[in-house]
């Protein structure tokens, strides 16, 4: 992605919404050659994290959110564990990398990423319930 896209993006980002959240980016820990995620191919990854420069596009965001009044919250994905946490009952549960859909044992189902971004929202007491969180899916 080139830096004019970056700019793009960012600017469509901060004209639309007014609460940007995103989960924690270690970039040194998906670049370094030591210990990767078994699912991804590390020389892949170094080159796509590195060409993307996602550390930029996020710095991009969160000042154009900012400048227009919004918000940027940066959510501890460790602590949250967004992938793992049931956004409706919060059970976490640890699931395999492969697994692409949430499908939690109190009945609450959706698309993995969906879900995440609800965890986050619950996490950064956007929202309060679970019955806030099946209004907004
Ligand atoms: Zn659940």
């Amino acid at each position: 992605m080139t830096r004019k896209r970056h700019h793009q993006l960012s600017h469509d980002i901060a004209k639309e919404y007014a609460l940007f959240a995103s989960e924690e980016l270690d970039i040194k820990q998906m670049t370094r050659g030591d210990n990767p995620p078994a699912i991804y191919n590390k020389t892949a990854l170094n080159r796509s994290s590195l060409d993307n420069m996602p550390a930029k596009l996020m710095g991009m965001i969160r000042y154009k959110v900012e400048e227009t009044g919004g918000r940027h919250e940066e959510v501890e994905t460790k602590k949250v564990k967004t992938s793992q946490r049931c956004p409706d009952c919060l059970v976490t549960k640890k699931k395999p990398l492969e697994v692409r859909h949430h499908d939690c044992t109190c009945g609450y189902a959706m698309k993995p990423d969906a879900a995440s971004g609800l965890v986050m929202l619950r996490g950064l007491g956007v929202l309060h319930s679970r019955i806030e969180t099946l209004l907004v899916v």
